[in-house]
């Protein structure tokens, strides 16, 4: 989410007439987009801005922005801590930044503009999107969900859906431009449907089954992908979809974050880990080999070794492809930082490495059964660090496994290109191909990224009501009456 929105935030800037500046070169403008959902956010945040602090003392025409769910949390007190930062924006009104901007230079005083609720849909903003190949698409933003872990719903907001018309426009804008694949994006893509923006669309539970059918009309469109379903909320009518629709991946991720249905209770999560289980069964009967991943948390308040015991008891049943695993850390303004019981930081990291040890064999036994197989690559960009040494390629197959493949004696294959190889070796968070490509299809995505094009999607805006857009030409040099006239 935060990543897209950085692409919103790049597409306003260039659609309000700035360039990104080149790699090494001092910027006019640097924007920060913050997270506060990962560890140290603030240490980080202000870290940064004081390395800044000097170049701003050496050039006071740059500027310093500020937005994102850090800036949402702290609000004004971000130019008390950095008062050398020139505007400070939050989640609700990314659309606001080139106007802030503009109106910092203008008044050469800092502004703070923090909206409660959303302003517009972030996803009719511009966007000038990383990648020739793959695409976010939100089709939902906020969370009704009240996770006693997450500070989401504190700084996002309530759930608000985006039309299906306006999600399925721009997944159709971006296959124009080459794209071959997009993941859907919301905070808890099952609820889909029951907050619809537009008053007049009908609550629809089946929406978001709907929805992933109506991509499967798309022609050009490869590969669909969402992120993130919620256990609770999670129907068999998706799963009926996800088997139904050849171009939705076989790839599922599924938060379980504990295993232990007392916790899970403290967490406020409303399912159990039999319904969870139970899922899991439904999509593999109907999906035998979709790859599931998930999301784990290890220490959370009051969380006994009977309930890791029960974590560990799951992951063993459920077969995860992979997991991102986290040791529980306060987050300030969750109520689970409050809770009295916190474990000790030495328990939970014992318990982290058994979690890990545990998963790490599942991985390994879940990659090796691929050796042999072949499988379909979408060709990715800058994946495999060590492919320059290994003479490696890297793609991800359609269950979002990443393989690192030998081209073997095919020239010419670029990031966006669709190559099918043979597993040769596994290891547990990779796959390797090294007898040579099967076959290579050149894509539009592939001409796309050749040519240095990305897609643009959003509305073409205009000036937002400030004097000048982008940064301002330089002025003449003063005459000695210092008036400007010549
Ligand atoms: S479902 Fe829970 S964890 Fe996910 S965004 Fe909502 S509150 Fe946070």
């Amino acid at each position: 989410m935060n990543v897209h929105d950085s692409e919103r935030l790049s597409g306003l800037l260039e659609d309000a007439g700035y360039r990104r500046a080149a790699d090494g070169d001092d910027a006019d403008v640097v924007v920060f987009n913050t997270c506060a959902v990962r560890e140290n956010a603030d240490n980080k945040l202000y870290g940064n801005l004081s390395h800044l602090a000097p170049r701003k003392q050496a050039d006071p025409g740059m500027q310093i922005a500020v937005g994102g769910c850090l800036a949402q949390k702290d609000r004004a007190s971000v130019l008390d801590r950095a008062p050398w930062v020139d505007v400070v924006f939050g989640t609700h009104n990314i659309g606001s930044l080139p106007a802030l901007l503009d109106r910092a230079r203008h008044n050469r005083a800092a502004q703070v503009e923090i909206i409660d609720a959303l302003e517009e849909f972030p996803s009719d903003l511009p966007a000038a999107r990383e990648s020739s190949y793959a695409a976010w698409v939100s089709i939902s933003v906020g969370c009704n969900n009240t996770c006693t872990f997450c500070i989401v719903p504190s700084l996002r907001g309530k759930e608000v859906d985006r039309r299906p018309g306006d999600i399925l426009a721009e997944v159709q804008a971006l296959v124009d431009q080459g794209v071959l694949e997009v993941t859907l994006l919301g905070q808890n893509v099952n609820a889909y449907g029951v907050s619809f923006a537009d008053p007049e669309l009908p609550r629809d539970r089946g929406a978001f089954a709907k929805l992933l059918r109506a991509c499967g009309n798309i022609d050009g469109l490869e590969r669909v992908r969402f992120t993130s379903p919620h256990p609770a909320e999670f129907t068999d009518d998706v799963i009926d979809a996800m088997a139904a629709t050849p171009n939705i991946c076989p790839q599922l991720h599924m938060p379980l974050q504990s295993g232990s249905d007392r916790i899970l209770k403290a967490m406020r999560r409303s399912y159990r880990a039999e319904k969870f289980l139970g899922i899991i069964d439904r999509v593999r009967e109907k999906m035998p080999h979709a790859a599931i991943t998930t999301d784990l948390i290890v220490g959370f308040p009051g969380e006994t070794e009977e309930d890791f015991q029960a974590t560990l008891d799951v992951v063993e049943r459920a077969r995860f492809a992979s997991a991102f695993t986290f040791q529980y850390s306060k987050r300030p303004g969750t109520p689970a930082a409050t809770l009295a019981d916190q474990v000790p930081p030495e328990v939970v990291k014992e318990r982290y490495g058994r979690l890990i040890e545990l998963q790490e064999r599942i991985c390994m036994a879940g990659n090796a059964e691929q050796v042999g197989r072949t499988v379909e690559l979408l060709v990715a960009a800058g994946e495999g660090r060590k492919d320059t040494a290994t003479a490696r390629l890297t793609g991800r197959a359609r269950d979002g496994r990443l393989v690192h493949f030998a081209p073997g004696d095919v020239d010419g294959i670029r990031p966006g290109d669709i190559v099918t190889a043979q597993v040769t070796a596994a290891a547990p968070h990779h796959l390797v191909a090294d007898g040579g490509v099967l076959s290579h299809r050149r894509t539009r995505a592939g001409d796309a990224h050749e040519a240095g094009q990305r897609p643009v999607t959003g509305v073409k805006r205009v000036g937002l009501g400030m004097p000048g857009l982008g940064r301002p030409a330089p002025q003449p040099a003063l005459s000695s009456c210092g008036s400007g006239c010549s």
